[in-house]
């Protein structure tokens, strides 16, 4: 099981700053960035590249939260990131699908 299900079952405690049926957002415990939060999805989806059609409302969810989130911590008006790692080589480490929520800095191109 990974650390975002306990999370998500209530086992780990995080810094949750919106949560629903389907969606849960939380404060990254090692911020990259001012603000850094990760938005998951309750449904056990390992990445993009494992989802399929059936998934396709929730992970339209998942950017609608993630653009709110940023609108609530402010970040809108300075513009911000939105990460989603895929695989190992894509530096995913924990396999629940998750989006990164980066802000409160300039954001530089290309990524590492
Ligand atoms: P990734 O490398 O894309 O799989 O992202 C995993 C992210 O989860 C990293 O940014 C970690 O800092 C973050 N992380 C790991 N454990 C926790 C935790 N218990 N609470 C909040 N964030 C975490």
């Amino acid at each position: 099981m990974t650390i975002f299900q306990r999370i998500i079952d209530g086992e780990i405690p995080a810094d949750k700053v919106f949560e629903d049926e389907e969606v849960l957002a939380f404060r990254d415990i090692q911020p990259q960035a001012p603000t850094h939060i990760l938005v998951i999805p309750k449904k056990p989806i390992v990445s993009v590249a494992h989802a399929d059609s059936g998934d396709q409302a929730v992970l339209g969810r998942l950017l609608l939260v993630a653009a709110e989130v940023a609108r609530q911590e402010g970040l809108s008006e300075h513009g911000y990131r939105l990460v989603t790692n895929i695989g190992r080589g894509g530096g995913q480490r924990f396999d629940l699908l998750h989006v990164h929520v980066l802000g409160g800095r300039q954001m530089v191109w290309p990524p590492g």
